[in-house]
């Protein structure tokens, strides 16, 4: 059993931890008994109570506002290979019981017990992203773990998240084992892709949508579809798979434009997808103004980036999924279907309804919502950490 120096929290602030969550706030550490000043950033700490009784073992960065996060409640045990090896083969016996095919996301986290860690699989090419400082001076021993665990042919780190810097660490991309191809293809409800696992976003691609983008075999046959904000062509692609006429996919991404006609392509239905580089906001504009019966549609998906990234952009961000909204409600055909989804962690489920019934009102159309929809299995929710669910989408019917 090893050893760590205790890190004591003021009385009563050990309630979050006992209701399940993992972080720990500077403001909730009893700086008298242990100083912040006496941890390096990184170091791995004994959390306890202010009376000394031990909570867990987690690490610290003691410049940071969030400054430490649980990664065990049982106080005897060591973090070391053998405990990322236990909690890798747990995230993956997870995925296995729920996916055929060896591409998803396999550590979401906090959820699978590795806050700091996030990990996307690509067969047996796997991107590691770390994201605090505690976590990357365990680099390592993750990386020993994924060998013995998943033995990947290559490990690309996408340490280029901008969070990092709140944790004061650099932004680097860096393939760490093996070769990483330049493109690769992964396989997504029966549907296949290609992306550049260096150069795309994020990770390379966007897992958490795999059920929402399933959802859409119900709705397309036959329609015409407008993907508003592609990237890759994730939903379009889908759409036109799943038997859409014609589906239009605006991105602003010349590379991701470029990106969705091979994608087309791959799947044998480029002569169904139609690409439009720009700016979604124009683009949806412009259709609007043509006012002709060709520039409605029968299935527009709205799937922007995150509007809301800090809780002092609430505003304006709100401000911009109202107006996309409302302009996605003016170029749908009666009885049409509005896919409205938020990436954003600081737009509630009711702040996004809230949304639609606006938009609703101003456009003056009937909208009853079909379905809800939330990021798929291999980005579990913890039931206590609020933070770890961020995806919402909604399906809505539209008269
Ligand atoms: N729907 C995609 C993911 C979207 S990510 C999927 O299913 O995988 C957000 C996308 O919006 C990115 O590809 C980015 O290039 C694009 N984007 C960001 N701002 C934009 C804007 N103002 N107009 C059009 N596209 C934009």
């Amino acid at each position: 059993m090893t050893m760590y120096a205790p890190l004591r929290l003021k009385k009563d602030e050990q309630r979050r931890l006992l209701a399940g969550h993992l972080w720990i706030y500077s403001n909730e550490i009893d700086v008298k008994a242990t100083p912040l000043t006496q941890f390096a950033p990184g170091q791995i700490v004994q959390v306890q109570t202010n009376t000394g009784k031990p909570l867990g073992i987690g690490y610290i960065n003691p410049k940071t506002l969030l400054c430490a996060r649980l990664l065990t409640r049982d106080h005897n045990e060591s973090i070391d290979g053998q405990f990322f090896v236990n909690r890798i083969k747990q995230a993956l016996l997870l995925r296995n019981n729920l996916f055929t095919k060896p591409y998803y996301r396999l550590i979401y986290g906090e959820s699978d017990g590795l806050p700091g860690v996030i990990i996307d699989r690509y067969d047996d090419i796997l991107v590691v992203q770390i994201t605090t400082y505690g976590m990357e001076q365990l680099l390592q021993e993750v990386i020993d773990a994924l060998h013995v665990v998943i033995k990947p042919s290559a490990i690309l780190l996408r340490n280029d998240s901008a969070i990092r810097q709140l944790e004061g660490l650099p932004s680097y991309i860096n393939p760490i084992v093996g070769k990483i191809p330049e493109i690769i293809t992964l396989e997504e409800n029966d549907i296949l892709f290609q992306t550049s696992l260096q150069q795309g976003q994020k990770t390379g691609w966007f897992y958490d949508h795999r059920c929402n983008r399933a959802e859409l075999k119900k709705y397309v046959a036959n329609k015409r579809v407008l993907d508003v904000f592609s990237y890759l062509g994730g939903f379009g692609i889908h759409a036109a798979v799943y038997g859409a006429k014609e589906v239009v996919c605006i991105d602003s991404s010349a590379t991701a434009i470029e990106t969705i006609k091979r994608n087309a392509q791959l799947n044998h239905v480029e002569n169904k997808i139609h690409t439009v580089q720009g700016d979604a906001f124009e683009q949806l504009a412009n259709l609007i103004k043509k006012n002709g019966q060709d520039a409605l549609f029968d299935v527009i998906i709205l799937d922007p980036p995150a509007f809301i990234k800090k809780r002092k952009d609430l505003k304006e961000g709100l401000f911009a999924y109202q107006r996309l909204n409302e302009l996605a409600l003016r170029l749908l055909v009666k009885s049409g279907v509005l896919i409205t989804a938020s990436c954003s962690l600081h737009l509630s489920l009711d702040m996004l309804f809230d949304v639609v019934r606006r938009a609703s009102i101003k456009t003056q159309r009937d909208v009853k919502i079909l379905h809800q929809g939330f990021q798929g299995p291999d980005h579990p929710i913890h039931p206590a950490i609020a933070e770890t669910a961020y995806l919402k989408a909604l399906c809505c019917y539209v008269e």
